[in-house]
């Protein structure tokens, strides 16, 4: 392997270490922060990762409650809860994993979130301060991850071309927006690739900087990068393999094991961007609380 592997995990754990000791002095101050997770149906991937950002939280000090509802809950039931929690000061931060089933407007949801207490960094006042290059505003945890790995590991974004794979709303889009923000942790050129894209493998081979988030799986593979290139793979993609004991295996959007061999720095799935993800929202949560202080 010529490519040093991004550690994601012991990065992660750094970040909820700080994080706890901040959260210990909130609540020495008589503030607990705390973190509200809305979860709505019962899809199993959903239920994994709601499951982890609340042991992750209880793990940092920060109290964590799980609100399970009904896959058939009413769109104004869930509008009704928010405004309960939005006015709960215990409350710091809210977050409503998506995917919500289909009769419930997502947009309508996150518009509903006092943004104060939108940690997920989704509501468009968010979005507005993130684009408008403001760091008042919580920035989204995948992308903000993305860009504390980059500063962990030295990469240097100043001047560099930056390829971005996906152009969602969670991910690529703020991503996109982070890397291009002026100031010395930022300051790249951007390019942003979606299925739309011609030649998506050519502008893929002109990037000093990889960040694939499409959801396909082993999608960039090793004659499209640049020999040298650094590679972020924030693809999570379930793959059949009936080896595996639970019948399958995680792997992201980068063909991994060819891609290590042309890359300098590459990121593994799993172990990679996820757990920097958590981190994010514990240090967004944590910071809601201090600024609900005053
Ligand atoms: P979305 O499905 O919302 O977006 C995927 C993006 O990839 C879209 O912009 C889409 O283009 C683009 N795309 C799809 N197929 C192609 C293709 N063949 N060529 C070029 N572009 C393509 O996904 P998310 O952004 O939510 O997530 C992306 C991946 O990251 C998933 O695997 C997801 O599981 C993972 N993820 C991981 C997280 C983590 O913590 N590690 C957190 C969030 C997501 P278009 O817009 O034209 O449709």
């Amino acid at each position: 392997m010529r490519g040093t592997l991004i550690d994601g995990v012991a990065l992660a754990k750094k970040i909820r270490l700080r994080v706890a000791e901040e959260a210990a002095a909130l609540t020495a101050q008589g503030t607990t922060p705390g973190l509200t997770v809305v979860l709505v149906g019962d899809d199993p991937a959903s239920a994994v990762y709601v499951r982890a950002k609340g042991r992750a939280s209880e793990e940092a000090g920060i109290r964590s409650d799980t609100i399970r509802l009904p896959a058939s809950t009413p769109e104004h039931e869930l509008l009704a809860l928010i405004d309960r929690l939005n006015a709960d000061r215990a409350v710091h931060g809210i977050l409503v994993q998506m995917p919500l089933p289909r009769h419930i407007d997502a947009d309508v949801v996150i518009r509903r979130l006092d943004p104060e207490k939108d940690v997920d960094g989704f509501h468009p006042v968010n979005v507005g301060l993130l684009c408008a290059g403001s760091k008042e505003g919580f920035a989204p945890c995948t992308p903000a991850g993305v860009m504390a790995m980059l500063r962990a590991y030295g990469v240097e974004t100043r001047g560099a071309h930056v390829v971005v794979l996906g152009r969602s709303n969670i991910v690529g889009k703020p991503m996109a927006s982070l890397l291009m923000q002026a100031g010395p942790d930022a300051d790249a050129t951007v390019t942003v690739c979606h299925s739309r894209t011609r030649d998506l493998a050519e502008h893929v081979r002109r990037a000093d900087i990889v960040i694939a988030a499409v959801g396909r799986p082993h999608m960039v593979t090793a004659d499209m990068v640049k020999p040298g290139a650094v590679v972020i793979d924030v693809g999570i993609n379930r793959v059949n393999d009936p080896a595996a004991p639970k019948g399958y295996r995680l792997v992201g959007d980068v063909d991994f094991e060819n891609v290590k061999d042309v890359a300098s720095l590459i990121t593994p799935v799993p172990g990679g961007v996820g757990p920097m993800t958590i981190a994010m929202l514990l240090q967004n949560t944590v910071r809601a609380a201090f600024r609900a202080l005053g």
